[in-house]
């Protein structure tokens, strides 16, 4: 189950870099002027720096990055990690320091070792795509097979759920769990293949870890997505494809959502920063919003998003999926619950 293969196409990081020239980070307040220079840009106008009292002859010390550039270290820039890898899906940072992320179109989870190398590390995935830890350091997967499945350290396979109502679930594709061991997850049709939509709806479903209930907690979303929680696990976040935005749902005591509020662009894969950020897969690339629905920026793409990770060694590396790679870029945020 756990084979190991010769790498396919890794880049260096020279040839990564012009490759990905037109790839910049942009404030969106200023992404639609094409004369941006490829640099880290505010959102917002700076704010005049404070005037502070100088000694005679001394340099007054640069002013601090403000908004959407004090997300990212001085000169950070989108690195493409491996190109022709096929659609790509559900980065994962490991303890151990790898990277696990899916390859949609070859049905394998992939895995980059701490020397940079690709591998497998589940091949079959059985349409494996999106992934969360539970809080035990198990990996979940969201598989488009039409479950949601529990990956043992032995390799053994266990799973979670697989229909609804005496249903097949159509296609899970992303997760996240909550720190009491409920796991939400998204179930869209993108994973049919050809199977009946036996469900009728594309759901948002809560899984409860004690009892494996399953209920659905959203069903008028057309293409549910990515979905993440806020820090405080108040909100449910989840982006649906067609509608093309990320929706911020109340989660009420009793385990139901409240009426769904729109945030900002996104399509699939997000993740929310320790600050409540959201960072959101979109066409043109990762968007930046903030619980209010502020579009703080863009890391722009030449190609759209499907997901996001944060990892590295100090958690602070984001990894980005996309319709044929895998991109990096170095940060200053963390996860508010890193892998879950
Ligand atoms: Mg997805």
């Amino acid at each position: 189950m756990f084979r190991r293969t010769a790498s396919p196409s890794r880049l260096t990081p020279g040839i990564a870099t012009a490759l990905i020239a037109a790839s910049v980070l942009t404030g969106c307040a200023q992404a639609a002027q094409p004369t941006q220079p490829p640099a880290v840009a505010s959102a917002t106008p700076a704010a005049p720096a404070a005037t502070e009292p100088t000694t005679a002859g001394a340099t007054p010390s640069t002013p601090a990055p403000t908004g959407f550039a004090a997300l990212f270290p001085e000169g950070a820039k989108v690195e493409l990690l491996f190109d022709n890898v096929g659609f790509t899906e559900g980065p994962l940072w490991l303890p151990d320091g790898r990277l696990i992320f899916s390859r949609m179109s070859d049905n394998i989870v992939a895995v980059v070792g701490d020397d940079g190398s690709l591998s497998d590390y589940l091949n079959p995935s059985n349409g494996a795509n999106g992934h969360a830890f539970d809080w035990n350091g198990n990996i979940l997967q969201a598989e488009h097979s039409g479950r949601v499945t529990r990956l043992e350290a032995d390799g053994t396979v266990t799973v979670l759920a697989e229909s609804f109502e005496g249903k097949r679930l159509n296609s899970p594709n992303d997760l996240v769990v909550r720190s009491d061991g409920t796991v939400f997850f998204t179930d869209p049709t993108f994973g049919l293949n050809g199977r009946e939509n036996e469900i009728g709806f594309q759901g948002v479903y809560r899984l409860d870890p004690a009892t494996q209930t399953l209920t659905a907690l959203i069903r008028d979303l057309p293409m549910p997505n990515g979905i993440g929680l806020s820090p405080d696990e108040s909100t449910l976040y989840v982006s649906d494809t067609t509608l093309a935005q990320v929706f911020a749902f109340p989660l009420n005591a009793d385990g139901t959502v409240g009426e769904r509020r729109a945030l900002g662009p996104g399509i699939d894969g997000l993740l929310v920063d320790s600050e409540g950020r959201i960072w959101s897969s979109a066409p043109d690339g990762v968007h930046v919003l903030t619980p209010d629905g502020e579009d703080l920026g863009l890391i722009a793409l030449s190609q759209g998003a499907t997901n996001v990770g944060l990892g590295g060694a100090d958690g602070r590396r984001l990894f980005i999926t996309t319709s044929t790679g895998l991109y990096a870029i170095d940060t200053l945020v963390v996860e508010a619950a890193p892998g879950h």
